[in-house]
């Protein structure tokens, strides 16, 4: 469990000295494919419209249902006590209103866990940090420069990333 991010003296380490752990949402934390499925089923008629972009739909990201065992093991990760915990996630440019239901998704269920601890952005590779909990290597996740944990299955390609379930994290960082 090494870290390879290398910080210069020059930029503010963490308060506590705590490892940073980055989680990203959707594939992570959220099951944005079930918010999907119940769309096309409760709208058939818009499947049309959105089969290409999904995460397009307007309010999609306000109320998928959570990953299983992903809010238990983040909550675990925290009452460790050695890790600093943040959300890092991009919303799609065509759905901007995503951003702000990704911030009440947390707050719903995180309550205040992630009070201003939330990146939104298309540049993971700018995030500073030891850990990125990431089922994709998009959107810079690949060239961050921590440790990439390859979580759940690659929707892209159907294979099971390294950490294929949220058991196999904590394992791994408890
Ligand atoms: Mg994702």
């Amino acid at each position: 469990m090494s870290t390879i991010w290398y910080r210069p003296k020059t930029i503010k380490e963490s308060k506590t000295m705590k490892k940073i752990i980055h989680i990203d949402m959707d594939g992570v934390l959220v099951d944005l494919g079930k918010a999907f499925d119940k769309f096309f089923t409760l709208y058939p008629h818009l499947r049309e419209r959105y089969k290409k972009f999904p995460d397009h739909i307007q309010g999609v990201f306000r109320s998928p249902p959570p990953m299983d065992g992903a809010i238990e093991a983040v909550h675990k990760l925290h009452e460790s006590g050695k890790y600093e915990l943040f959300i890092a996630t991009t919303v799609p440019w065509g759905n901007p209103m995503g951003a702000s239901d990704k911030r009440f998704w947390i707050e719903d269920h995180f309550g205040n866990l992630f009070h201003k601890k939330m990146f939104m952005t298309h540049r993971k590779d700018l995030l500073i940090g030891d850990y990125l909990i990431d089922d994709r290597v998009k959107n810079g996740a690949a060239e961050f420069r921590g440790e990439l944990l390859q979580f759940g299955v690659n929707w892209e390609t159907g294979e099971t990333n390294r950490f294929p379930d949220w058991n196999s994290i904590l394992e791994y960082l408890l």
